[in-house]
């Protein structure tokens, strides 16, 4: 741990400065706000496809998945015990296609860059930062850096994080019993059914596009079914098939 760690220095004037160190994060701030980050980012994968999700769905872009979620820690034998119990995805670790760590926010977006085709004409690049969950580790510098390499910058989020700024599309994919601090954005997407959960709950908040996800697993056509009757009755809410499982594409 760094020398200066956690100490907050007072300036002629009252302002302060702060030094900031961990494992994964180097920073000093002003006034809380930070002015130098030095972040490593931890990527499960990074990889090119279509998303097969939502609005965006059929597009093409390259994927990021961040290592780490704070609703489960990725081990089978901590799910049922976990906030979120229904995940399909592995997220730990830095092992898959494209995965690493990446020291700083260039390296990062370099690696995102290296994946993209080099040939592509009269369209934006897409980058999608998903998990995980983005947000334990997405913050402005990596946004900034992706903008830099001519990315649209994505996330998809379970909404209990702050949005860095700059990010160009937000979709929310709530969890029940992990509140949400982020009401607004351009899409919801709701996996349906969750015990404890009404989309009701949602209908209102800010965003562009409300979509309802089956949820996956045993039960896939009875929740299909079920997602199918409530947006023919709620009109407001669209349904989101995994495109991606049903065309076996990653
Ligand atoms: S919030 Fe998302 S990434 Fe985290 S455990 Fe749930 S489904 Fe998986």
């Amino acid at each position: 741990m760094a020398e200066n760690e956690g100490r907050r220095y007072t300036l002629p004037g009252g302002a302060t400065v702060s030094f900031k160190s961990s494992q994964m994060v180097t920073r000093l701030e002003w006034e809380d706000t930070p002015i130098i980050s030095l972040m490593s980012y931890y990527l499960k994968e990074i990889y090119y496809t279509l998303q097969g999700e939502g609005a965006q769905s059929g597009r093409a872009a390259v994927f990021c998945r961040f290592s780490g979620c704070n609703l489960w820690n990725g081990r089978e034998d901590d799910r049922a015990s976990a906030v979120c119990t229904f995940c399909d995805t592995n997220f730990v670790g830095v092992d898959g296609v494209g995965g690493g760590v990446f020291p700083n926010s260039e390296a990062f977006a370099d690696a995102v860059s290296a994946v993209w085709p080099s040939k592509m004409v009269n369209c934006k690049p897409l980058v999608i930062c998903s998990g995980g969950e983005p947000l334990l580790q997405l913050d402005g510098a990596a946004v900034a850096a992706l903008h830099r390499a001519g990315f649209e910058v994505a996330v998809e989020t379970n909404g209990t994080r702050p949005v860095p700024q700059g990010v160009d599309w937000v979709c929310v994919s709530p969890k029940a019993g992990a509140p949400l601090v982020i009401n607004r954005g351009d899409e919801l997407k709701l996996v349906y059914p969750q015990e404890g959960v009404d989309p009701a709950m949602y209908a209102d908040l800010a965003f562009t596009h409300f979509f309802l996800q089956p949820m996956d697993g045993r039960h896939r056509d009875e929740a299909t079914r079920r997602a199918v009757q409530y947006c023919l009755e709620h009109p407001q809410w669209r349904l989101s098939l995994q495109v991606q499982k049903l065309l076996g594409i990653p």
